[in-house]
């Protein structure tokens, strides 16, 4: 890997592979993970792989876009990439993030604080590609020549001028998901521009106006929602069955007998969690119904079609898609006449609901909506709970902050309070709260799955987070020791799984991630067995 600076002009011209990925550039990690030859390995690409899709930036795939056959093919794209441009700038055309953007393209003082705050850049051992401001110059120059008036004349004189070729925009379409919109960047620099949202923009060019998204998100992901009921490909009445099913294994777990509440007319609250939590991680929703049905909380679940997946993939790359499933959400609720929805832990469900539906959605579909966070934290300063923390003393806890619940929303302190609450051995990692680095499966990356994609994220987009917990742990690093990261987010346990698997930290280092309710359920005193089960899933 080159760490000499990668001009925006060979970026448009230089044929090949642009970058190449050098895993001996990249930090070292702490022990047991401090030998190179041990190191996790990005995998090249088949020759055949090489040759059908594009991958000319640095020989990774996420999207896995067929090469164009011929010259006629790459002016069609290059022509809609140009139409996507410049309604990117129209106020009808984009007026739920114009504004920010806008703001984001005409002031930078190209301080590149945001360059030392971003983790992809700094864990790729400072590659030119990935610095935020990288992404951002090309969609700058861009936005100067092609959208604003006299701009192609500007550009020639200016120095700043950018060649639109097909290669360009091929380079740049993998390069809007080579960052996790952590917005780390964006809460650091001095003037607020979001090259965050530079990276989402971008990607809603190519999604919205050439149909080119990465298919987990798009196909698998919002299309499959919408049409199934849910991404996992669960239809409502697949759902039923095993809401039905896992009633019976919190009876086998703690031996509570109990019925969700399912399409309960004029209950207090909807709960909607992740679809993927009852298929990979059942015991945290259980561990939610085992806490409101102690609590006496008056909730409900919905069977509607959409309402019992929380997932809104379309917050990372596409507002029609985006849109589609909200107003679904809302739907749902207005429809049982609920007076709040509460969010399961998920973090992009979080975003997508809250801030970003504030946005988009009609005021008559503005029913409130709040995190489990703050609710659960609620119940337990009601004293509606009997804890007993010392129940999870045989383990020591760390706690993952997700960066949609924490730096964009700024829940920080109520999971913590919850935390003091149910165990003893807490410690913080560093740094934490609006701080934190992501777990590396942000923005869709924790269920892209094809190709080469899963190792650049172990390996790169994860590196950090990796880094964080070994480091927390580093006195009882021994598997003698039981440690337990708390990622209280769905995506954000599905990154760490993937990439504890590729390390086999839980083998070699009996570090476990989990959700935060099933601790709360652990430290419980209701049941004599332990909830929390040592095993690996
Ligand atoms: S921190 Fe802000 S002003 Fe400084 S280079 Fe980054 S985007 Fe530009
Ligand atoms: S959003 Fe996060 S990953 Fe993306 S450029 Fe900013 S700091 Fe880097």
């Amino acid at each position: 890997m080159s760490k000499k600076k990668t001009s925006i002009r060979d970026f448009s011209n230089k044929e090949g592979q642009l970058v190449r990925l050098d895993v001996s550039q990249f930090p070292p990690l702490p022990p047991p993970y401090d030998k190179l030859d041990e190191e996790y390995s990005i995998k090249p690409l088949s020759e055949e792989a090489q040759k059908k899709f594009e991958c000319d930036l640095d020989g990774v795939i996420a999207i896995k876009f067929p090469r164009p056959e011929t010259d006629e093919e790459k002016k069609v794209l290059i022509g809609q990439f140009l139409s996507g441009l410049k309604k990117l700038f129209e106020k009808e055309n984009n007026w739920t993030f114009l504004q920010p953007l806008f703001l984001t393209m005409e002031y930078c003082a190209k301080c590149q604080t945001c360059a030392t705050a971003c983790p992809i850049y700094n864990e790729s051992g400072k590659l030119d590609i990935y610095r935020p401001t990288y992404r951002a110059d090309i969609l700058r120059r861009l936005y100067k020549k092609y959208v604003k008036s006299g701009g192609e004349f500007f550009a020639k004189i200016s120095g700043n001028d950018i060649d639109v070729t097909w290669l360009m925009i091929a380079r740049l379409m993998e390069l809007s998901y080579r960052c996790t919109i952590c917005r780390r960047c964006a809460q650091t620099c001095p003037i607020g521009a979001d090259n965050g949202l530079v990276t989402r923009e971008l990607r809603k060019i190519f999604s919205q106006e050439m149909g080119i998204n990465v298919d987990p998100l798009h196909k698998k992901g919002s299309v499959q929602q919408l049409e199934k009921g849910s991404s996992t490909g669960m239809t409502p009445a697949a759902y039923l069955d095993n809401i039905e099913f896992l009633e019976e294994e919190v009876e086998e777990r703690v031996g509570m007998k109990f019925k969700w509440p399912m399409d309960k007319q004029g209950a207090e609250i909807l709960l909607i969690h992740n679809a993927g939590e009852f298929l990979a991680w059942p015991e945290n929703p259980e561990a939610f119904a085992i806490i409101l049905e102690k609590a006496g909380v008056d909730y409900t679940l919905s069977s509607d079609l959409v309402a019992y997946d929380s997932v809104n993939y379309g917050v990372w790359y596409d507002d029609v898609q985006f849109a589609k499933v909200a107003l679904k959400h809302l739907e749902a609720a207005k429809k049982l006449g609920v007076k709040k929805i509460l969010l399961g832990e998920c973090g992009h469900a979080h975003k997508a609901l809250t801030v970003i539906a504030d946005r988009v959605m009609p005021g008559n579909y503005n029913i409130p909506r709040e995190s489990s966070l703050t609710f659960l934290r609620d119940l337990i300063k009601e004293g509606r709970l009997k804890l007993d923390p010392s129940r999870n003393d045989d383990i020591t806890v760390t706690l993952h902050d997700p960066c949609n619940m924490v730096r964009l929303m700024g829940i920080v302190e109520p999971q913590r309070e919850i935390l003091r609450a149910v165990c003893n051995n807490f410690r913080e990692m560093e740094p934490h709260g609006v701080h934190n680095y992501c777990c590396g499966g942000g923005s869709g990356f924790a269920i892209t799955q094809d190709a080469n994609f899963p190792d650049w994220r172990h390996n790169l987009a994860s590196r950090v987070k990796l880094r964080q917990i070994l480091d927390t742990f580093q006195d009882i690093i021994g598997p003698e020791h039981k440690k337990y990261v708390c990622a209280p987010c769905s995506n954000c346990k599905g990154a760490i799984r993937d990439m504890f698997a590729a390390y086999g930290v839980f083998e070699r280092c009996n570090i476990l991630y989990g959700g935060l309710v099933e601790l709360i359920v652990n430290a419980m005193t209701d049941f004599d067995k332990e909830y929390l089960e040592w095993d690996w899933h």
